[in-house]
């Protein structure tokens, strides 16, 4: 197959000094990135370009951004690394941004290398390494390698120090108990289920703490706890001491569909999953129960741990974490942790509370919107700005777990993503503030302004969703409805993503089985439809459709056809089809993303710099 070009641009390059006596130089080059090579030329005016050097994905082991605390002494300052074939190439480019794509996007290509474990984040310079001092150039590196990691925004990570042994086992680790989304330059991201090193648990609101990559940032200590051992009182769904009959009594009592906790089973060493439903029964008749699940282990392999065949992972958090986002075989998703404990609980004395809590007084309602899933949606106005409220319905969500929910979405921040500002939880409907954006949803913008859009606005569109997806995916968010309908277009025609994560809170059966009539099948991945299982990539799967609407001025996808038609077509490896008005390059990158395995399918990160560069094109 023809190798896809996937980044170019020029860069300047270090000399490798392959040889003790080789001359130490920095040289401009034009550097390619396809699905095969790296390759670097050199630019001659009124030559052709002259390569200078090729160097074969599958021997790259390692491709990171170089933390120097030397001066550089050429014009681009933001250097990176390529460990090949026991050479070091160190490329430097001209800002950040770029450093960071051509990073991402070499890991990208890389993953499935034999890789480095660990690697040197600082430069090899006068015969030694700069960061571990070690004097032998191929010496194993001193931090450990993340193949899949999207490299920092933050700051660089913090050098090792070296008198401290990174894996001293006086060490003390925290595991992050949700999400969190910085919210100043000191803070860093946590995600639920990660360990972190803890580097200053002294204060009684901040926690210092040091991520894999070596980042160091500060983070609210209720995010965390300490790990001790390898129990699970730390979850807030575990309890040790409690019989099968107490579970039962505690769940009904909670009366929450999805209620949950894992307990101890009977059988020492093994652990089960007990969960409150209201789904019908064989009848048809509601019959409110409790269901209990044994945590399963395979005989052999890594991931051993499964609740319902086919999902197998490797520790029982890990189990639990996919399972509430995922029913995947059980009755019902895991939503509601429950627990006699409820000291860890974050709620009580939470000291980020009021900062999604919209203060009904400062509130104005105006003017309909237009109307949804969840009812109403009204103009208003809060702290003097323009905002869009929406009236949730008491029937349509199921507004306990979303109160929770609420705190992540408040904090995840980007200009290509609908603003939620806030919560207004002491009013009645509950009703949720976010940006105003004058031009409605993209699917009715799309068709209004059918015959006038050009084509460069149509890769605008396409980029502007990307750029608002690579941020969900980087902060591990899921959007699960992404689809022309659930963009908003501002004053100054962009276009953002709205509603993203919404789809778990409704209640309507109708809209969260796949078997039924408003789950949007024509959006949705192979594997979502087969077994509910979302991730980034079937988000992405969902972004191939909506290049397709944006191309299609707007028109329905699979337009003539029901749902069941559409599942049999997928399942035959049938596709959209081009849309007259997108370019080739713009129909293959929707291609890419309705590849059968999620895997096979481009990350939003390597999206966005493919439409980036046909864009510049
Ligand atoms: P739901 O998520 O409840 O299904 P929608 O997001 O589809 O509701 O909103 C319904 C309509 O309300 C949209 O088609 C749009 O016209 C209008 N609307 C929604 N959010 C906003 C917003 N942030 N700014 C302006 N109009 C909005």
């Amino acid at each position: 197959m023809f190798p896809r070009v996937i980044l170019k641009g020029t860069m300047i390059k270090k000399s490798q000094q392959k040889k003790r006596t080789s001359p130490c130089n920095y040289k401009e080059r034009f550097f390619v990135l396809d699905t095969q090579d790296l390759k670097y030329s050199e630019r001659r005016p009124g030559k052709k370009p002259m390569v200078k050097g090729c160097i074969k994905l599958h021997a790259i082991k390692c491709a990171e951004i170089v933390c120097s605390d030397v001066s550089i002494p050429c014009d681009y300052k933001y250097p990176f690394q390529v460990f090949h074939n026991n050479l070091y190439l160190y490329i430097f480019a001209p800002d950040n941004d770029c450093r960071q794509r051509w990073v991402r996007a070499l890991k990208e290509e890389t993953k499935h290398n034999n890789l480095v474990a660990k690697y040197h984040p600082n430069f090899w310079m006068d015969g030694k390494w700069r960061c571990c001092q070690q004097t032998e150039k191929l010496a194993a590196g001193c931090n450990v390698y993340d193949p899949v990691g999207y490299a920092s925004k933050k700051p660089l990570p913090l050098l090792p120090d070296p008198d401290s042994d990174p894996q001293d086992d006086g060490q003390r680790m925290v595991i992050a108990l949700q999400d969190y989304t910085p919210q100043g330059d000191d803070d860093l991201p946590l995600q639920k289920d990660q360990e972190y090193i803890l580097i200053n648990g002294n204060h009684s609101e901040w926690w210092a703490i040091e991520d894999e990559q070596g980042n160091h940032g500060f983070v609210p200590s209720t995010y965390v706890a300490l790990k001790q051992g390898k129990n699970f009182e730390r979850f807030e769904w575990y309890n040790k001491n409690i019989t099968r009959g107490e579970a039962e009594d505690l769940l009904m009592k909670e009366g929450k569909e999805g209620a949950f906790m894992v307990r101890d089973s009977r059988q020492a060493g093994v652990y089960t999953v007990s969960v409150f439903t209201k789904a019908p029964g064989s009848n048809g008749e509601k019959n409110p129960r409790v269901k209990h699940y044994q945590i399963r282990q395979a005989e052999t392999g890594e991931a051993t741990y499964y609740l319902a065949e086919k999902y197998l992972f490797s520790t029982i958090p890990e189990l639990i974490h996919y399972h509430q986002h995922n029913a995947a075989g059980l009755i019902t998703r895991l939503r509601h942790p429950v627990s006699l404990d409820k000291s860890c609980s974050l709620d009580p004395a939470d000291p980020l509370k009021d900062q999604w809590e919209v203060d009904p007084e400062e509130l104005t309602l105006g003017q309909e919107l237009g109307s949804g899933q969840f009812g109403l949606v009204l103009e208003g106005k809060w702290k003097d700005m323009k905002v869009a409220v929406k009236m949730i319905r008491e029937e349509c969500m199921s507004d306990e777990d979303f109160k929770d929910e609420a705190r992540v979405m408040t904090r995840l921040y980007h200009y290509k993503l609908v603003q939620l500002y806030g919560v207004c939880t002491q009013r009645s409907p509950m009703c949720l503030v976010f940006e105003f954006m004058e031009k409605g949803c993209l699917s009715d913008y799309l068709r209004a302004k059918k015959g006038c859009l050009s084509q460069d606005t149509m890769m605008g569109m396409c980029l502007d969703v990307s750029e608002g997806m690579a941020y969900l995916e980087s902060s591990n968010f899921i959007h699960r409805d992404l689809a022309a309908r659930n963009c908003l277009v501002s004053k100054n025609n962009e276009v953002k993503v709205s509603d993203f994560g919404m789809t778990r809170f409704v209640l309507d059966d109708q809209y969260t089985s796949s078997q039924c009539s408003k789950f949007p099948v024509k959006w949705s991945s192979p594997e979502v439809i087969r077994y509910c299982k979302f991730s980034s990539k079937s988000d992405v799967w969902s972004f191939g459709v909506l290049m397709w609407e944006v191309f299609t001025e707007g028109r329905l996808p699979y337009e003539n056809r029901t749902n069941a038609e559409v599942v049999d077509s997928l399942n035959a490896g049938l596709r959209l089809l081009k849309p007259r008005l997108a370019p080739d390059a713009v129909h293959q990158l929707m291609e890419w993303c309705w590849k059968e395995k999620p895997e096979d399918r481009p990350s939003f990160a390597l999206l966005l710099h493919e439409l980036a560069s046909l864009s510049n094109s």
